[in-house]
């Protein structure tokens, strides 16, 4: 009978000794970002959520106020932290909403590091400080219509006239593309500098639009637009100098994967202590639904995946403030830690039953907010191809 007493349990942080493998900074902005979500965002998630709209100008500037964005970039006004400070940050603002941790790694991953890795010093002391304080937002404009997985074969174009070049094209599925003051576009040229490359486009500039994309059953706490670029003419000031070819842009892209190893483990995380304190109060036939052996190997299979997960992610994390972090490390996390995440969404949803369902409860908004995750900035199996062909020398994406 003893057996059957409840007795206090282990979050699965506390079971994999998580918190003491993190530095006292780290623990301070774990708090503080915690704390800031659970007093302003997770109140009105569900609201968001629903209606398909956020307040991207409030939540950018709340963000901004405690150093959020851009939050592991060095001077014009970005904070400098270390990287797996950056890392939990995103973990704390997925384990809140993935369109949430969205927000702050476009405006800092995407298109505040495009500006701080390849910009002109002008660009960086105009741009940097007001992105950094959420004043100025910011998106990152790479994928079109036919190209997501193979951006290199994009259709947007570059052309030299006189002293400014002018961008034709469409982009598709822009975080924040509605909401945005400057866009980061990739765009072809065979004017010189030939190839890929990148140019700052503030989006009050004639010939550009951004319709918001509306019909989304995932990141609905998130706005995604198409850009469309119309005769868009630009001073050739706002080439980005330093930005030559596709790895441009597929740099900005590991940056941002990192941030989402960290994140979508958040969500895990959320998806866990919800579902654990779920079948500790659930009635079945007297007992409760956790005292049951099937409960209790879904949690214990869902808690190994995320504790592992968040290792992998921790050792990345330091190998990436050592400077020796290699993108296909950050394919590695990436990979597992989205479809880690996206197993436990779902196998928690089995255990609220109908409640799972709802958005009463976090689960299913977070498995249908991985959906996208697993998708954007490299979907699962471009990253198997990038670890196949690490592992074997071959390369399998043609
Ligand atoms: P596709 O590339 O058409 O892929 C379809 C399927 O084919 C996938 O399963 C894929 O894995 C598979 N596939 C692709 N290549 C191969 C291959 N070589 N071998 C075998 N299988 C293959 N983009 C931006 O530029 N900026 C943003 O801010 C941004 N935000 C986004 C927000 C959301 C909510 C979403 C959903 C997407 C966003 N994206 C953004 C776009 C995202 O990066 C792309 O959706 C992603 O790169 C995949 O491209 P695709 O959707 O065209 O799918």
């Amino acid at each position: 009978m003893t057996s059957t007493l409840a007795r206090d349990p282990q979050t699965p942080d506390r079971l994999f000794g998580l918190t003491g493998l993190l530095a006292d900074d780290e623990l301070i902005v774990r708090e503080t970002v915690r704390n800031l979500l659970a007093r302003d965002v997770r109140p009105r998630l569900q609201q968001w959520y629903a209606s398909g709209d956020i307040p991207v100008r409030e939540l950018s500037t709340a963000f901004g106020d405690v150093g959020l964005l851009g939050m592991h970039l060095d001077g014009y006004g970005c904070p400098g932290m270390s990287a797996t400070a950056y890392g939990l940050a995103c973990h704390e603002l997925e384990a809140a909403d993935s369109g949430i941790r969205s927000l702050v790694s476009v405006q800092g991953s995407l298109a505040m590091f495009a500006i701080h890795r390849f910009g002109s010093e002008e660009q960086k002391q105009q741009w940097l400080p007001p992105m950094a304080s959420g004043e100025v937002i910011g998106c990152f404009g790479l994928t079109e219509p036919d190209y997501g997985s193979n951006p290199g074969g994009m259709l947007t174009r570059a052309t030299r006239d006189g002293a400014d070049w002018v961008l034709d094209g469409t982009k598709m599925w822009i975080t924040n593309g509605s909401v945005a003051d400057v866009a980061v576009v990739w765009a072809q040229t065979t004017d010189a500098p030939s190839g890929i490359r990148g140019f700052l486009v503030p989006t009050s500039t004639p010939g550009f639009s951004a319709p918001k994309i509306s019909s989304k059953l995932s990141l609905r706490a998130s706005i995604t637009s198409e850009l469309v670029l119309d005769g868009v003419r630009v001073p050739e000031t706002a080439l980005l100098p330093e930005a030559a070819g596709l790895s441009g842009p597929l740099s900005c892209l590991t940056e941002a994967r990192f941030g989402i190893i960290f994140g979508a483990l958040g969500a895990a995380r959320d998806c866990l202590e919800t579902t654990i304190a779920y079948v500790r109060d659930r009635d079945m036939n007297g007992r409760p639904l956790a005292a049951y052996q099937i409960t209790q190997t879904k949690l214990a299979d869902m808690a190994l995946a995320y504790g592992k997960g968040m290792l992998l992610a921790l050792h990345l994390g330091r190998l990436k403030d050592a400077g020796a972090l290699r993108p296909e490390q950050v394919s590695l996390g990436k990979l597992d830690a989205t479809r880690e995440a996206l197993g436990i969404a779902r196998q928690c949803r089995t255990l609220l039953g109908a409640n799972g369902i709802t958005l009463e409860y976090p689960v299913m908004r977070h498995a249908n907010n991985l959906e996208s995750v697993l998708t954007y900035e490299g979907t699962a199996e471009v990253h198997q191809l990038i670890l196949g062909q690490q592992l074997t020398g071959y390369a399998a994406f043609r």
